[in-house]
């Protein structure tokens, strides 16, 4: 097969990365990953490291995983907060107040550290909103979005970047309502699904995948700079 000749923007991903990633944000979801990913990132500097504790791997929170994880922000500036979230869906998991503290104190280093946080959700989209209007200053990339249509509006008041992805039901309302500054596209790791949500994205838009592809680049510079 023949290697697409734009490399796209991923604005969520894990490893194993996609040799065709433009650029990406590669998130860990538990402390094991996180030395492997500052690792890649120091390898390719088209990947930028997102290092947190994800709500379905929270087995192992202990004060010193927090101090492990603050040694790396401080250590790597570059270094985004993620994916920490709230999860409602998942059976077997912590529940939502454990969940909820894992995410305050992310929270507290992404304050700390002036970093913007990515976000995971299930069913828990009110709850999360809530969450960041404690924390309104910071910027918040909300990656599989699946909220609902009525629900853009309360998010865009703060500092958020919408993530669509294979797995984001509504994303063909969705991208009528997101403001393009604020839209981002994402595999999850599933990368066969990049270029596909590139094609439908652009035809919704009316955009070439090459023009929203630059348009994803440009957004995902102005999250990591904070500056929109
Ligand atoms: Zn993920």
């Amino acid at each position: 097969m023949n290697k697409p000749d734009i490399h796209y923007t991923d604005a969520h991903t894990h490893v194993p990365v996609s040799d065709t990633c433009a650029k990406c944000i590669v998130c860990s979801t538990q402390p094991q990953d996180w030395g492997n990913i500052i690792a890649l990132s120091k390898q390719h500097p088209n990947i930028i490291p997102a290092i947190g504790l994800h709500p379905w791997y929270q087995q192992d929170q202990h004060s010193d995983r927090w101090d492990q994880l603050e040694d790396i922000l401080q250590e790597h500036p570059q270094c985004l907060i993620g994916e920490a979230g709230l999860d409602k869906c998942r059976q077997g998991i912590s529940p939502i107040m454990e969940q909820q503290k894992a995410l305050n104190k992310q929270l507290e280093l992404a304050e700390k550290y002036h970093r913007p946080i990515v976000l995971h959700c299930c069913q828990a989209w009110g709850k999360l909103l809530e969450t960041i209007k404690n924390h309104s200053h910071l910027t918040y990339l909300l990656h599989g979005w699946n909220g609902s249509e009525e629900m853009i509006g309360d998010y865009l008041k703060y500092s958020t970047y919408f993530s669509l992805g294979s797995l984001s039901k509504h994303w063909d309302t969705a991208i009528r309502q997101i403001p393009i500054n604020r839209l981002l596209i994402e595999s999850d790791g599933r990368n066969e699904t990049l270029i596909p949500m590139y094609e439908k994205i652009g035809k919704g838009l009316h955009l070439s995948s090459a023009d929203l592809n630059q348009i994803m680049i440009n957004n995902l510079d102005q999250l990591i700079n904070n500056t929109l």
